[in-house]
């Protein structure tokens, strides 16, 4: 099963001088219709990797590939990348005065529908589909009305992602939670909006500080993550050990 597949990638600040090296041969793979969760102590390179993922022109690949559904994903555009069902979300979700939030939605579901070949949503179509999908999320419409994020509750942020994804419909997601201020509410939020998509057709993965956030997705399978490459992969328990007992063993074993 080839549906993500990172082969000994190694990755570095493209700014900094000298170059600085985040990523050391990290290999990952994610199978279709799996989620699987990176956990990793601060600085290991997790937000790095979902940014190269994405496709940040900040970071220079320096050896190593990825493959999705079969194709060289770091060859493509970032918006090549979302309409072959990429989807990431952040931490900090941007904010963006001025910027309509039902219509921001709406140019960024087209522009997947347009390159995917599916037929566009005419404003009627897509605010019935907006609303269902707010609805689902117990959002308030009211939502869709403001600027991008603006004045969002860090809630409010948590939903307006999760309604980005739905209404995207990816493949495979990457969620970054890693370092926010994250309360239950907002772990619940992203947790019920990853279970809802959850299915054959449905990856994700999700990167993470918070072992809360994994009794609530139950992922198939958990990476530990630390300078830069995966140190340690298990099933759903390595988390709940992690709680326990650190990332010591693991740093040592590495070292
Ligand atoms: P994590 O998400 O695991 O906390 P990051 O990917 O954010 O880790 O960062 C990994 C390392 O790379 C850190 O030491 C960080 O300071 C460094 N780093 C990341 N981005 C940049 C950048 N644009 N310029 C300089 N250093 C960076
Ligand atoms: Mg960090
Ligand atoms: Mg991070």
């Amino acid at each position: 099963n080839d549906f993500l597949k990172i082969t000994d990638l190694h990755a570095e600040v493209a700014m900094s001088e000298p170059p600085k090296k985040i990523l050391n041969g990290l290999t990952l793979s994610v199978p279709q219709g799996e989620v699987h969760a990176i956990m990793g102590p601060n600085g290991s390179g997790k937000s790095t990797l979902s940014y190269i993922l994405a496709g940040r022109e900040d970071y220079a690949v320096t050896g190593g590939s990825v493959l999705f559904k079969g194709q060289d994903l770091l060859a493509l555009t970032p918006e090549e990348r979302a309409a072959s069902g990429v989807f990431l979300a952040f931490q900090a979700p941007v904010e963006l005065p001025g910027v309509n939030n039902a219509n921001f939605l709406r140019i960024a579901v087209n522009a997947v529908r347009r390159a995917r070949g599916e037929a566009e949503l005419d404003a009627v179509a897509f605010l019935k589909a907006v609303r269902a999908e707010t609805k689902h999320l117990h959002m308030s419409d009211e939502m869709l009305k403001r600027n991008v994020n603006e004045g969002f509750s860090g809630g409010e942020k948590k939903r307006n992602e999760v309604l980005q994804m739905r209404m995207l419909r990816p493949s495979f997601a990457i969620l970054d939670e890693t370092d926010s201020g994250l309360d239950i509410d907002a772990l619940r939020i992203v947790a019920e909006g990853v279970n809802s998509l959850r299915g054959p057709d449905f990856s994700a993965l999700i990167i993470t500080h918070h072992q809360r956030l994994l009794d609530y997705i139950k992922p198939d399978r958990v990476h530990v993550m630390a300078k830069g490459r995966i140190l340690h992969s298990g099933d759903a328990s390595v988390a709940v050990e992690l709680e326990a007992k650190g990332y010591t063993r693991y740093l040592e074993g590495a070292a």
